[in-house]
């Protein structure tokens, strides 16, 4: 039975759409370099397409965070950035669009960037819907209620016509929803965040986003160890780059080198690097995963040298809109 992520939002802090300069230097890069390749039909616009990489094209998404984590059976949506708008378009196609959809949404933390899709969420907007919210930390109700509340947003908590249920959930303790598994675990960001761990038929997901990544080493990580520990695919906080995160200290990000160290350590097989900087362009991205590549090299023949236990991991930074199956 598949057991898969899809990212309805990759960006960091806030929604960051495109300038309208950016665009306009897009679409006049390509109608240069489409004839220097030496394209010249309009027939060979998808052959060229398709020659280009994230960085060049579409880039990698200025939505906030929202993951969709599901089996044949079970669907589970973590934080409700800007990206949950798309997926209540989504879910108002099926039962949702009824009034008898059933919703289950946890919540990492509560800064902005993974709360602010909230009150354009069409779900919660139409009457016999259940909307469940989920959070290890106890305010939740309060800050929901915050959120659709007079300024902030014309529709107060009380006339929402979905029926909105709050649940805790208990830290570093499994819960069982549907078919999959959830424990959260703690991060290393302020006020503060919880990262989850779901398993489902011998396969784990873990979603580490927001995370600075402050503890390390196993002895620091502790009881959040597990998070980190055989997992087969890793959603992780790749904010910055690899100087970035030794300048902004107490920020609450980290960059890929952290994700990398534990992966090849802790047996993870693969990685999904999330939360772009909102400063940054897509090239900018693209120019860090490529640091990361080349950091990633030195820990392999590192370890070929020392010969220390070395598991290899197949990682990209994401894009908005990709799925993964487990
Ligand atoms: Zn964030
Ligand atoms: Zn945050």
């Amino acid at each position: 039975m598949a057991f898969k992520i899809k990212l309805w939002g990759v960006r960091g802090s806030i929604p960051t759409p495109k300038k309208p300069e950016e665009i306009k230097g897009r679409i006049q890069y390509h109608l240069e370099n489409f004839f220097k390749q030496g394209y010249s039909h309009s027939g060979d616009i998808t052959t060229y397409l398709k020659t280009l990489p994230t960085h060049l094209l579409g880039g990698y998404g200025g939505n906030t965070s929202c993951a969709e984590v599901s089996t044949n059976k079970t669907s589970l949506l973590i934080d409700g950035g800007s990206g949950i708008r798309q997926k209540g378009f989504e879910l108002m196609l099926g039962p949702c669009g009824l009034g008898n959809g059933e919703v289950h949404i946890l919540f990492s933390h509560f800064h902005w960037d993974h709360l602010i899709g909230l009150p354009f969420f069409i779900p919660i907007f139409i009457p016999g819907n259940k909307i469940h919210m989920y959070s290890v930390q106890p305010e939740l109700k309060k800050v929901v209620q915050t959120i659709f509340s007079k300024p902030y947003f014309p529709v107060p908590f009380e006339q929402l016509s979905a029926e909105i249920i709050f649940h805790q959930l208990e830290a570093r303790k499994s819960q069982t929803f549907g078919d999959i598994n959830v424990t959260p675990y703690q991060l290393d960001h302020p006020d503060p965040c919880w990262g989850f761990k779901m398993g489902h038929e011998n396969k784990y997901l873990s979603y580490c986003v927001d995370t600075e990544c402050t503890r390390v080493t196993r002895e620091e990580l502790g009881d959040d160890l597990p998070l980190y520990q055989n997992i087969d695919l890793m959603v992780f906080d790749a904010q910055y780059t690899i100087q970035e995160a030794t300048e902004k200290v107490n920020w609450g990000h980290a960059s890929a080198s952290f994700g990398l160290d534990l992966a090849v350590r802790e047996n993870i097989h693969q990685i999904l690097f999330v939360h772009h900087d909102p400063a940054a362009s897509d090239e900018t991205v693209y120019n860090a995963q490529q640091q990361a590549e080349a950091y990633y090299k030195t820990l392999v023949d590192y370890h070929k040298r020392s010969g220390e236990t070395f598991y290899p991991v197949n990682w990209s930074y994401a894009v908005e809109g990709q799925e993964v199956k487990v």
